[in-house]
């Protein structure tokens, strides 16, 4: 049996933010007040995300409830970052967290501060966003749009997820009609095509 010669251990894991999101980031609004600005925005960074081949069709951004403040924006990273759990919800809640300098973006320390997705957090990032603090949850495309779409394995979410994060104080709101399906469907269009690759695993 042959052995394959490994690169060293490495020392650590770094996620940069590519070029492109830096530029976005930096020309977004500081405050989101309304639902219909916070799913304009995430839309958009979700189809140029597709657009750069960075990742997949997903942004997310961390959003101050009182103020509209936008802590933290934030894509899908995974092929940018070659690594699987970059989606957008954990990227953006990572992000959050550096900003504030605390693992805890909340609720039982003094801020509301909601998760905006434009789509449905998989099992992971179901996970991801019970253990960061965040008081609500907002999203847009459900998980079977997402799975009808583009043909992401969403994992084995429970069915009474949403039942489960309201048990544990996290709001959470579906919002309609954003033209969330835009950037999916730009995604799968890409791949047909052979434009982008398709990564296995979990998309949202
Ligand atoms: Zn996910």
């Amino acid at each position: 049996m042959s052995r394959a010669a490994l690169a060293p251990f490495p020392t650590e894991l770094r996620v940069g933010v590519p070029d492109w999101l830096r530029e976005a980031q930096a020309a977004a609004p500081e405050y989101l007040g309304t639902r219909a600005e916070r799913f304009a925005l995430v839309n958009a960074l979700a189809e140029r995300n597709v657009e750069e081949g960075t990742g997949g069709p997903f942004a997310a951004a961390v959003v101050d409830e009182d103020t509209g403040a936008v802590v933290a924006l934030g894509v899908n990273l995974v092929l940018h970052a070659n690594v699987s759990s970059m989606h957008a919800e954990v990227v953006t809640l990572g992000l959050a967290q550096a900003r504030t300098g605390a693992w805890n973006l909340g609720r039982d320390v003094g801020h509301r501060r909601v998760l905006v997705v434009n789509a449905q957090p998989c099992v992971m990032c179901l996970g991801a966003l019970l253990w960061s603090g965040v008081s609500a949850l907002e999203f847009a495309a459900d998980g079977a749009t997402v799975e009808r779409i583009t043909g992401f394995d969403e994992g084995p979410v429970p069915g009474d997820w949403r039942e489960q994060l309201v048990a544990r104080g996290i709001d959470v709101h579906q919002e309609h009609d954003t033209g969330a399906e835009a950037a999916l469907e730009r995604y799968r269009d890409l791949v047909e095509s052979g434009v982008t690759a398709r990564y296995n695993g979990s998309g949202a």
